[in-house]
């Protein structure tokens, strides 16, 4: 059998056809050149319009590189045909196997992008002895691709999040669709500020929006500002995992400074090391970790204040009625504010004057767990962490559609993997 039989099965051309199989004398990696050929009394399409145009000469032959096999690499060598086009002009023939002037087949495109799924860039480009650039540039195409083609009807609940990137305080903001039936990203912008979330709204559409019934969201003021703006009508939600993530910053905060104190009096030790102890939920606790922790509740530090406080606010969530919910609230606050804790009391100030939102949770009867907005968070900050080369915000970018955006991809005949 031909590599040519193989070829026509995985992927055959309507007006071309594979000719001869060379392999490449002195390459530095084994490689194979797949001549192509137009088919006899086929006519040329224009890049431009798509319509079938006379010939008007030959451009010389150029290489596109295909899917690898058997540790070779693959090359389709062809001299594309030049249309006269009345429309268009003097133009380069279209060619199904490529899309613009690209170098990699789309096919390899795919392929590439398919891969960078489950690897990282880099080891997609090791594994495959090509460069970071094909792979950046192959999960670029699919990414335009899936966002041009992707569907956006039937949204009706949103999510908004903000992760840093970088080092210092630089934000992205991340919009995702947390629907039962349709959890995906959908739209990122630059910075957390007014202009980034209407930014969204802009490029969601109108019409879009109005379909709009809930929308999760941190306290973030420019968030508040903008959502009541544009989409007044859908149920806004302050979800628990944003904020369970005050809280614990509260605590951390506590402790830092509780820490610095008691050493500063000559105190052992005794909060070092007890970060994840607060932090962490009492079933999640180690028993090791469960003694330490019974032995810090004997000692009446700010630290495990704040922590019991915070445990008890958990209890908030059990509720069914929004009123009792509400009362609960403001006892937990009022308890809060006497507290004298400052970074506790703070977060009570602002619990209080969200009181409507933060109810507003139980009224859309608990559906918005705070798994999808988290489990979304953690995976975003694992993208963009796994850092190689997402130096630039057009990477990080990138990468998260590609990662979080469960974007289409075309149909093919044959699956290459
Ligand atoms: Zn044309």
């Amino acid at each position: 059998m031909q590599i040519k039989t193989i070829l026509n099965r995985v992927q055959k051309f309507k007006s071309f056809v594979y000719g001869a199989v060379h392999l490449v004398e002195g390459a530095s990696v084994p490689t194979l050149e797949v001549e192509l050929q137009p088919r006899l009394n086929s006519h040329p399409i224009c890049s431009g319009c798509g319509y079938k145009r006379p010939g008007y000469d030959r451009s010389p032959e150029r290489l596109f590189e295909f899917i690898p096999m058997w540790g070779h690499k693959v090359f389709f060598r062809y001299a594309p045909r030049r249309v006269d086009c009345p429309d268009c002009g003097v133009r380069v023939e279209r060619m199904p196997w490529v899309s613009g002037k690209r170098r990699l087949t789309e096919a390899y495109t795919w392929f590439l992008s398919g891969w960078a799924k489950r690897l990282s860039w880099k080891e997609v480009a090791e594994a495959f002895r090509t460069t970071w650039d094909h792979v950046f540039c192959s999960v670029e195409r699919a990414v335009s691709w899936g966002r041009e083609h992707q569907d956006l009807s039937g949204v009706e609940a949103i999510g908004i999040d903000e992760i840093q990137w970088q080092r210092g305080h630089r934000y992205l903001t991340l919009v995702y669709q947390i629907d039962s039936n349709c959890k995906r990203l959908l739209w990122i912008g630059k910075k957390r500020k007014v202009k980034t979330l209407l930014g969204f709204f802009r490029w969601f559409g109108q019409q879009r929006t109005k379909e709009l019934r809930y929308i999760c969201s941190d306290m973030w003021k420019p968030y508040l500002k903008v959502i009541k703006k544009k989409a007044g009508q859908a149920i806004h939600i302050l979800d628990r995992f944003h904020i369970m993530t005050h809280l614990s910053k509260a605590i951390d905060e506590v402790r830092a400074q509780e820490t610095r104190e008691l050493k500063e009096k000559g105190y052992e030790p005794i909060l070092t090391k007890s970060r994840w102890l607060l932090l962490k939920r009492p079933e999640n606790l180690t028993d090791n970790q469960e003694t330490r922790l019974s032995e810090l509740l004997q000692y009446n530090l700010r630290s495990i204040r704040s922590y019991l406080l915070k445990e008890e606010f958990q209890l908030f969530w059990q509720y069914v009625s929004p009123y009792w919910a509400g009362r609960f609230l403001d006892k937990w606050c009022t308890k809060t504010m006497r507290s004298k804790i400052e970074p506790m009391k703070k977060v009570a100030k602002m619990l209080r004057r969200h009181r409507p939102l933060l109810l507003n949770w139980f009224r859309a009867k608990k559906q918005f767990s705070s798994g999808i907005v988290e489990g979304f968070n953690t995976k975003a900050k694992l993208t963009t962490r796994k850092a190689y080369g997402f130096r630039t915000y057009k990477a990080v970018e990138i990468a998260l559609y590609h990662a979080l955006g469960a974007l289409p991809v075309p149909k093919t005949t044959h699956e290459f993997f």
